[in-house]
């Protein structure tokens, strides 16, 4: 899965984290659909409405016994309204035997009472009859503030323990609840009683989204360090330590917004842009700029002198602030500015070098300033795609990162591609696309708008035909990806990929989360963030590979975002292809073999690469996708320690989301790649198949620094990991 996290414009980060979290699943769930009734205990008068001794008797007998609290789809619970009005009737029937009278207050506390023990029960908690309605409610408001699978479920499991152990006080019940959400995370007994205990309850959930959010898979490391009383102050605190523990200096010069925008920003970068910015942020520091804008300027300008504009050819394009405030008078022109050099940096750095140039000459000749460059660059990329595609391809609705975005696929193309998709008309570049990358490829290019793409014929309004631009982002894909036209591992044959718009969460899961009143974040408008247009998905791409078979899905987000967190001159189009089938190449097993054997190969794969960054679930295993009997995702209480050699914020959110996001660098970039870990680096060549031929490998080694020694060493430790890696998962014993 890739998510666009810029999709809503009113979205926060920490929104969108909960949001991604809130559609994490935990496999094999079960919708909660009814309460069975128990048997009645009086067989000589048979009657629907089951016998209860009292109301304590009839609270109680919901208590489902579910075999596992994981495989509750607790969110097709909460969404179930059926179940909500079917489970009203029943309890009022069954008060029948407790209450004649429907309008005394007795009455309403009993019906309050076991509706919430129903709702409790329906997310797994074994109510006890000692809990009264005042306290249900109070459990039940708990639980259902809880937006995520994982978080749920811990609750439930601390809540059901306690009151196992005889715990009645509601309190005790949630506190102990939420310091075992602190200590999944990694947080010791110690300093939860010194730092948290006292607090409360609103206070320490707010902490621990924040952790969650902004260090996702690192919340050990700063939650146990925390500073402050209340949430400002640890927030303050958080916030400081995560930007220094990113490589950035003098943090404590400057104010909390600036440091909350400069970690944003360091969420939606890729490893090499990040650097550019840290380098040229502290520097600014240094010399005392602390304003946020024009540290985010001064960082856009060197990203663009990265890619080769120079000093000249940015100061030809400069404005004044006055012409700033003429042309955006809603803004300050400080913000315009920044904005205004992050849209020019979106717009060149997708490009292959060629275009790059092309666009800035066109740039030069038409004396072109930071205002105007956008709409000039529009134009120009319009004529570019035109000429590349015989002017059969229709552009003329899309904005200018789309049409950069194109043109920088289209340029990528080989020629005798291109001439043969351009032949004719727009119909014919698809349907030609579609069979050379089936026949080069042997991958299914699913075209059947409306069917869902999984062979059971059922209608799917989201499925829609490839528009020309995702399939010639798909070749470039299947082309970065393959050797001598051979794509790794089992993914030729094996793999059907189709195209998507609108594409809504699993109905299942649309559960209306608990809105943040008041975001305890902000500030959120990064500097261009809202420049280019959205697709409709919300998603950039989705991976299913849990038949065996790779089902792989392009949003169309994915056509019109910036390649701000991927590699130089790679489309988003192009690298979220290249991720989904990273996931492809990870997950699924051997295509064909029974599902418990492919299930036992994903985990081993997973550890394997999960003892490269060392990924830890909160028992201090190796993290292999399961605790148990269910598998985890997004779970924030599985951690990783070598987070620097994590591609991407995105990245560190999941271990096989860190797979996914090396990917696209593996294959596109394989300098940046190495630069992240040399292991992982040989690790992933020789998962699939030494796409990098030994002499290769050296070369980029040389390139990167690294001896013919430190390539031995490194295999060593490699291969001992790798040896080790199962036991360390507990896969199997020593
Ligand atoms: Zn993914």
């Amino acid at each position: 899965l890739k998510l666009n996290r810029r999709h809503t414009r009113n979205q926060s980060q920490v929104q969108a984290r909960l949001e991604a979290l809130k559609n994490a699943y935990r496999k094999n769930t079960e919708t909660v659909d009814e309460f069975p009734a128990p048997a009645s205990s009086n067989s000589l008068f048979k009657s629907d409405v089951p016998d209860y001794e009292s109301v304590d008797d009839l609270v109680t007998a919901g208590n489902r016994n579910f075999e596992n609290l994981d495989n509750i789809d607790f969110a097709g619970f909460r969404n179930n309204r059926k179940l909500g009005q079917k489970t009203l009737t029943t309890v009022k029937e069954e008060l029948n035997a407790f209450h004649a009278d429907r309008t005394t207050d007795g009455y309403r506390e009993d019906l309050s009472r076991v509706l919430n023990a129903r709702y409790l029960q329906g997310h797994g908690v074994k109510v006890e009859s000692h809990l009264d309605s005042g306290e249900m409610r109070t459990l039940r408001k708990y639980i259902q503030k809880e937006t995520s699978t994982n978080n749920v479920a811990d609750s439930v499991r601390a809540i059901n323990s306690s009151l196992k152990s005889g715990v009645e006080e509601v309190g005790t019940l949630t506190l102990n609840a939420e310091e075992f959400l602190f200590t999944e995370r990694g947080v010791s007994a110690q300093v939860f009683e010194q730092k948290f205990a006292h607090r409360p309850l609103n206070e320490l959930e707010k902490v621990r989204d924040f952790s969650d959010s902004w260090s996702t898979s690192q919340g050990a490391k700063f939650l146990n360090q925390v500073q402050g009383e209340n949430f400002n102050e640890n927030r303050n605190s958080m916030a400081r330590e995560m930007l220094a523990a990113n490589g950035y200096q003098g943090v404590d010069a400057l104010e909390l917004d600036t440091v909350l925008s400069l970690l944003r920003d360091v969420d939606g970068e890729g490893p090499r842009t990040n650097a550019s910015v840290r380098n040229t942020v502290n520097q600014a520091v240094a010399q005392g700029e602390t304003d946020y804008f024009v540290l985010s300027n001064q960082a856009n300008r060197q990203i663009l002198k990265d890619i080769g504009v120079t000093e000249q050819r940015l100061s030809k394009l400069d404005v004044s602030h006055g012409q700033l405030r003429k042309a955006y008078p809603q803004e300050a022109p400080r913000a315009a500015r920044a904005t205004r050099t992050r849209v020019l940096r979106d717009l060149l750095r997708v490009l292959p070098e060629a275009e790059r140039d092309q666009a800035l000459e066109q740039l030069d000749s038409s004396g072109a300033n930071l205002i105007d460059a956008e709409k000039k660059l529009q134009k120009h990329f319009g004529s570019r795609i035109s000429a590349l595609t015989n002017g059969q391809v229709e552009f003329e609705k899309m904005g200018a990162m789309q049409r950069a975005n194109f043109t920088a696929s289209l340029h990528k193309l080989p020629g005798e591609v291109r001439e043969q998709a351009f032949s004719g008309n727009e119909s014919h570049a698809r349907n030609q696309l579609e069979k050379t990358i089936e026949e080069r490829f042997g991958i299914e290019v699913f075209r059947d708008a409306g069917k869902a793409p999984n062979g059971s014929g059922k209608d799917n309004p989201f499925i829609k035909d490839w528009p020309v631009q995702g399939l010639v982002d798909l070749f470039n894909a299947m082309d970065g990806m393959a050797n001598n036209g051979q794509l790794p591992n089992d993914l030729k044959g094996n793999s059907t990929i189709c195209y998507v718009e609108g594409s809504g969460p699993s109905p299942s899961m649309t559960v209306g989360p608990q809105p943040i009143s008041s975001d305890p974040v902000g500030p959120w408008n990064q500097p261009g963030a809202w420049a280019h247009e959205s697709g409709t998905s919300g998603y950039f791409g989705m991976c299913d590979s849990s038949s065996g078979h790779d089902l792989v899905y392009l949003c169309d987000d994915a056509l019109k975002g910036s390649n701000a967190d991927s590699a130089e001159s790679v489309t988003i189009g192009e690298s979220t292809i290249i991720h989904e089938f990273g996931h492809a190449i990870q997950l699924g097993g051997t295509p064909g073999a029974p599902k418990s054997v492919r299930d036992a190969e994903q985990q081993v794969l997973m550890a394997e690469w999960s003892s490269l960054s060392d990924w830890r679930e909160s028992d201090d295993l190796l993290a292999d996708g399961r605790i148990g009997s269910f598998e985890y995702y997004y779970d924030p209480t599985v951690q990783v320690s070598k987070r620097e050699q994590v591609a991407t914020s995105y990245g560190a959110s999941d271990p096989c989301e860190d797979f996914a996001e090396y990917t696209p660098f593996f294959f596109k970039a394989p300098d940046v790649a190495m630069e992240l870990s040399l292991e992982k680096f040989l690790y992933y060549n020789d998962l699939v198949g030494e796409h990098y031929s030994a002499d290769q490998v050296s070369q980029i080694a040389g390139k990167m620094g690294h001896s013919a020694d430190d390539l031995q060493r490194t295999r060593s430790t490699l291969s001992k990991k790798i040896a080790d890696s199962p036991r360390n998962a507990g896969l199997r014993s020593a």
